[in-house]
């Protein structure tokens, strides 16, 4: 099981890091969301479903669009 588990993805993710300025809500709501919620709330996150797919995600990426 993945729940509650933090995305693998965090260290170098923008949002995670609080380095998205695109992101207007605050981090630690955004990471209770989507990053530390496990798979179910990394499959809500449009960064994590590209970082999966092997695709290019912009810093400007934000997790719902
Ligand atoms: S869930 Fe999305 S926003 Fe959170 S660390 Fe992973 S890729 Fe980044």
């Amino acid at each position: 099981m993945y729940l509650g588990k933090r995305c693998k993805y965090a260290e170098e993710c923008t949002v995670y890091q609080d380095e998205n300025n695109e992101v207007k809500k605050p981090v630690f709501l955004i990471r209770n969301v989507f990053c530390n919620r496990g798979l179910k709330g990394w499959k809500n996150c449009k960064r994590y479903m590209a970082y999966e797919r092997g695709e290019k995600v912009d810093d400007t990426m934000t997790p719902y669009g």
